[in-house]
């Protein structure tokens, strides 16, 4: 069998903290490393004056990590410059925030190149490399040019913007023809996937046959793989004493009323505005069901060296505020909005504890918080979902109750519609969803890529590059 090198931009070891979206993940990856042998490697997180190439090596909870600083110019430039202010709002079809700089351009190349250079010396002829998402987009491309013809696979994350989206960035054809460095390129779900094809079609004339495309002269295998989440261990977090002692916690503070819960980065591709803009309404509509409900929403701060991530914090203090000010009583308020990240055991009773979980991304590649919602439920008295159609959950959760988030009213009306939900439905609902999240869990999610990946035929058109 051979060695695994997963490369991503940061490295959490699953003991780390799960704040910034990787718990699940990083358990998953860190079990694929165990079963494999091999190394994971990304940034430190860390800067230094002057980059060196020096790899800090590790052993973690069993695993092997290779980390490197990077140089302040380079975390302004490539990560809150290309990456959090160029592509993320971009592949979130948020062009309207989305900032085009030469230096960000130029910085994005660096540390890519600067991954490659660390990156070459330690792999092995047997490796499978497997690079996670936005930041990483060109690293195989820098590989190959550094001579590696070992099988690369590339996984991203979020979604992949329609072509007259994806148009709007300069040089982007660049950055696509540096996906055909890969062997395998895997998106979330067949909407992403289409979006690709669309843009292959439309700007390179490349059609797709058999999953596979040729186009700037070499052939890659495309495919969508749904990541899930570790069902089973949610699943026992949400049955833990810890569990049960916030679970207790909560139910002395909720006073018989219903909780509904969001649980998000605080991020603006996850609609939070227009959550609490919908709940407003529901507020507004059903003065008779109000003071039955509140709105938990815990949201921890990230990013916050980016301006719109500075400003969709201070509409939702200003938000939460006046919501709160329009509709409190002496003994209740409507939204309880919390900045802060919980480990894992007490967000899964958090989210059993909600006769509602609430999610409402604008766009999202995935979002796995519609999952772990599911699999933290009490099968004799599950809660409900709804999510955003926009969502590429949406996909797998049909049984949700699936609502347009740029609608007030539907997150209005199915607030209403879930509060009224009859145990029967909520529980035929609720079993047709558990069974889509334990059976595409996150293991069976890393199993089908790698496998993907390891039976490709090696490439045979890397010499161009040397
Ligand atoms: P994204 O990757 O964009 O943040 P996802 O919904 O796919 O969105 O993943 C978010 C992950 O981060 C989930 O595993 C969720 O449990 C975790 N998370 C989000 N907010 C918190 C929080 N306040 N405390 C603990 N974990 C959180």
């Amino acid at each position: 069998m051979s060695r695994l090198i997963v490369v991503s931009n940061r490295v959490t070891a699953p003991s780390g903290q799960p704040v910034g979206g990787q718990g699940g993940l990083s358990v998953a990856l860190a079990e694929a490393l165990r079963e494999y042998g091999g190394l994971w490697f990304g940034w430190s997180g860390q800067s230094t004056a002057e980059f060196t190439g020096h790899l800090n090596l590790a052993r973690t909870d069993g695993i092997t990590t290779a980390t490197i600083d990077l140089e302040e110019q380079d975390i302004h430039e490539y990560y809150h410059g290309y990456a959090n202010r160029t592509l993320w709002p971009l592949f979130h079809y948020r062009i309207d925030l989305t900032e085009y700089d030469r230096t960000f351009d130029a910085g994005y190349a660096r540390v890519n190149q600067r991954f490659a250079d660390t990156l070459v010396p330690i792999i092995e002829p047997d490796d499978v490399i497997w690079v996670h998402d936005y930041h990483l987009i060109p690293l195989a491309m820098e590989l190959r040019k550094r001579g590696i013809t070992n099988r690369i696979g590339f996984f991203l994350h979020i979604p992949w913007p329609p072509p007259r989206l994806l148009t709007t960035l300069p040089h982007h054809q660049a950055l696509v023809a540096t996906l055909f460095d890969y062997d395998l390129v895997g998106f979330q779900t067949g909407e992403w996937l289409e979006a690709f094809q669309d843009y292959l079609a439309r700007e390179v004339a490349a059609p797709v046959e058999d999953g596979s495309v040729t186009a700037f002269g070499k052939t890659i295998r495309i495919g969508a793989f749904p990541i899930g989440i570790d069902t089973a261990a949610f699943q026992t977090a949400a049955e833990s004493p810890a569990a049960l002692a916030t679970r207790a916690r909560i139910a002395a503070s909720i006073d018989g009323r219903q909780m509904i819960i969001g649980v998000d980065r605080l991020d603006y591709s996850k609609g939070l505005e227009e959550r609490f803009l919908g709940y407003e309404r529901f507020l507004a509509d059903n003065p008779d069901l109000c003071q039955q409900v509140f709105l938990l929403q815990i949201a921890p701060p990230t990013r916050g060296d980016i301006g719109s991530y500075q400003e969709i914090r201070s509409k939702l203090d200003t938000l939460s505020g006046r919501i709160n000010g329009a509709y409190a009583e002496i003994d209740w308020v409507p939204i309880r909005y919390v900045n802060r990240g919980y480990g894992r055991h007490e967000l899964a009773a958090i989210y059993r504890s909600a006769r509602i979980g609430i999610v409402t991304p604008l766009r999202d590649g995935m979002n796995l918080v519609a999952k772990e919602y599911v699999a933290a439920q009490d099968p004799a008295d599950p809660g409900v979902l709804i999510l955003s159609k926009f969502a590429g959950a949406a996909l797998q959760l049909p049984e949700a109750l699936l609502i347009n988030p740029y609608s007030q009213e539907e997150i209005a009306d199915a607030i209403k519609v879930g509060l009224a939900m009859p145990l029967e439905e909520r529980q035929r609902r609720w079993t047709r969803m558990i069974e889509g999240v334990v059976t595409d869990d996150v293991v069976k999610w890393r199993t089908d890529f790698v496998t993907t990946l390891e039976q490709l035929p090696l490439r045979a058109d890397t010499a161009g590059h040397a």
